[in-house]
């Protein structure tokens, strides 16, 4: 195993709050260690624009409370191609980093994992991005906050649904996963929450808001996650108008506003164990690996492993329990 003198750190890929608190912790670990640290923006395009800088403890100075990332982020075409890889590692190397820490998605994790092959430079990746839909840990950075964002949208469309008899429709975040729309949908009291793991049909959908009707609720609100399989939030809310028109319907697309905001309690400190393992499995000699966490514990996954197959992390029983909590 090489000692390790110098430690580059970037995040890639779509921004999560949290972040900040994840470099925060990845830097003063390996500070703290006797380590040097190198500040990579933008990501990979960091790397082949050589965008670094030598980072110390006041570098991530009242960092933890703010969303973004404060080393910025990019989704870099040219990292995908053999020649891109090998002008950001003789960066790399000319900065005299000789291990990675990625925090991003899983996009982030298989750029990675070819680099590191490549280049033979250890890596670590962290798992950062709202939608918490990566192998390898129950929860990603981001996504306590993005539920946290989307209740407090859905708490505030009902006072104005509920004052106007409205039935509302809101699209929220998560790509190809349904967990923010579950989660935050069960936590806003959601009349239906529409998942791209769970095909509803839109008859399926008015049945339910007939028989909600029916138990005499007078404004209704259904959860979108903007994967779902009926062709997006307005298309859903105009078929339902279609044969479903006691109420006025209005649709809401919540949007990148889901991606912002200070880090709530919860992902800070996911954040700060994330980037304080990452460092220490570096030390230790690991490689090619994602942080992760099981229940309440630390774990990592070689990027192997957690590259190869999509979790199911859509929580079946609250799937029930939702639909019990509508009546
Ligand atoms: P998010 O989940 O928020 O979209 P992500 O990390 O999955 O984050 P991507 O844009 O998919 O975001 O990936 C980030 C970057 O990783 C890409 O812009 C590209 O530079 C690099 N990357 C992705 N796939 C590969 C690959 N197959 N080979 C090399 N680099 C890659």
């Amino acid at each position: 195993m090489k000692e390790i003198h110098k430690i580059g750190i970037f995040t890639s890929g779509g921004d999560a709050p949290g972040m900040n608190a994840a470099i925060r912790a990845a830097v003063r670990t390996a500070l703290y260690n006797n380590k040097e640290v190198v500040g990579i923006y933008h990501g990979y395009q960091g790397m082949i624009d050589n965008t670094m800088f030598e980072m110390d403890s006041r570098s991530v100075s009242s960092i933890i409370q703010k969303g973004g990332t404060i080393l910025k982020t990019a989704r870099c075409t040219a990292f995908r191609t053999p020649e891109g890889r090998a002008l950001a590692y003789a960066n790399v190397k000319k900065a005299g980093i000789d291990a990675l820490v990625a925090i991003g998605g899983d996009g982030t994790f298989t750029g990675a994992e070819v680099f590191s092959r490549e280049f033979d430079i250890p890596v670590m990746c962290i798992p950062g991005t709202i939608d918490n839909d990566l192998s390898g840990t129950d929860l990603t950075i981001g996504y306590d906050t993005a539920n946290n964002t989307v209740i407090d949208a859905i708490d505030k469309i009902r006072d104005t649904a509920a004052s106007h008899n409205r039935l509302f429709f809101i699209e929220v975040m998560g790509r190809d996963s349904g967990s923010i729309a579950l989660n935050a949908g069960v936590a806003g009291g959601a009349e239906a929450i529409l998942l791209p793991e769970k095909d509803t049909a839109i008859d399926e959908l008015i049945d339910l808001l007939s028989t909600a009707l029916e138990r005499k609720k007078s404004s209704m609100i259904v959860v979108v996650a903007e994967g779902d399989k009926n062709g997006g939030v307005s298309n859903v809310a105009k078929r339902v108008k279609e044969k479903f028109d006691y109420f006025d319907t209005k649709v809401s697309i919540l949007g990148h506003l889901q991606r912002g905001g200070s880090p709530s309690s919860a992902d800070r400190v996911l954040a700060t164990r994330m980037g304080y393992a990452a460092v220490n499995e570096l030390l230790q000699g690991n490689t090619r690996a994602t942080i992760g966490i099981r229940g309440s514990t630390i774990v990592n996954t070689p990027l192997e492993v957690a590259l190869s197959k999509k979790e199911l992390k859509l929580n079946e029983d609250l799937v029930q329990i939702a639909k019990i909590m509508t009546i």
